[in-house]
């Protein structure tokens, strides 16, 4: 059941810093699809939450020179909307159309999805691999880190108190680039992920120049990137010496939870490989 809270739904960004800055224990509310859970579950209680959604400023998907910002209240519908993000960043469609169902697409936010910080998180691989920065405001000012600093750890983030997400930015990929999302759950309906991999192929088609950056997600605390592999298929024809290699070397200091509900540890290592093998090969036969 639900303990009462205050609520306010601000329209500007200074009251809402002001509010953020008062009480200790306020909450932020975007789409609600993890706060509401956690709150009826009774795992949080705070006394005030307030609604962001009608901040202007955590709104819209736009180029900002050479990086593409979108707005912490983006949902995952809108991104599936977005021209730019189908044409630049195919990897967050992928992402997005396994997210949940329609309708919890239709309110859950990319901000909310990050800021809950869970390692196996759609959004998470994917923004690890674009090298995405995230830009917070609080009432002494704006800071702007990349997300791998953000994240630290499950449900633990660098936010801190009377701090707001405002956006994500990524920087634009070299032109031609390609990349995709893949992940395993248990069930093929709505189910979290149990493992996933974010792959970007920078110059596919020019092995001597080509980058190959590989994100994980499910295996750590956090989405991490693997950037041993990275460093082992940069400028590599891709052959199935090479790619029994990058198996093993996937799994390498690997040590997923053993907790988990929804996979094994060995299932997650050795899963990590096949997935980025079916990236590569998606992506390199374009
Ligand atoms: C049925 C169901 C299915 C789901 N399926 C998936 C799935 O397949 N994949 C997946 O990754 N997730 C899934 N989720 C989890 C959830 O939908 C996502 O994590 C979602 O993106 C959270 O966004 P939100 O806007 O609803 O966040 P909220 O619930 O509003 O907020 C989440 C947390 O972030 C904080 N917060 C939100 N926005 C900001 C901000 N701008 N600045 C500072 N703090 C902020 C809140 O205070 C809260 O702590 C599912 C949830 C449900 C209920």
């Amino acid at each position: 059941m639900l303990r009462p809270f205050d609520y306010f739904h601000p329209n500007d960004m200074a009251e809402t810093l002001t509010l953020l800055d008062q009480e200790d224990e306020t909450s932020v509310l975007a789409g609600g699809t993890d706060l509401l859970v956690k709150m009826r579950r009774g795992s949080i209680r705070p006394p005030v939450v307030v609604d962001i959604k009608g901040l202007e400023e955590c709104q819209g998907i736009r180029w900002e020179g050479d990086r593409l910002s979108l707005g912490s209240l983006t949902t995952f519908n809108d991104l599936l909307r977005s021209q730019e993000a189908h044409k630049h960043f195919p990897l967050l469609i992928d992402a997005a159309r396994v997210m949940g169902c329609y309708e919890v697409r239709e309110r859950a936010t990319l901000g909310g999805n990050v800021v809950n910080a869970s390692p196996g998180a759609e959004s998470g691989s994917p923004l690890a691999v674009l090298e995405a920065q995230v830009v917070l405001k609080g009432r002494r000012g704006e800071r702007q880190m990349s997300i791998g600093h953000f994240w630290q750890g499950v449900g633990k983030t660098d936010l801190a108190p009377g701090e707001l997400l405002v956006r994500i930015v990524i920087p634009r990929l070299p032109e031609g680039s390609r990349s995709t999302y893949l992940r395993r759950s248990r069930v093929q309906g709505m189910d979290l992920a149990s493992v996933n991999v974010a792959v970007v192929v920078i110059n596919p088609r020019l092995p001597e120049s080509r980058e190959i950056r590989v994100a994980l997600g499910a295996v750590a605390p956090t989405p991490i990137r693997a950037r041993e592999v990275e460093t082992l298929l940069r400028g590599q024809e891709i052959t199935s010496s090479l790619l029994s290699q990058m198996r093993d070397k996937i799994q390498e200091g690997l040590a997923p939870r053993t907790t988990s509900l929804r996979a094994t540890p060995g299932y997650k290592k050795e899963m990590v490989g096949v997935l980025t093998e079916m990236a590569l090969e998606v992506l390199l036969k374009g």
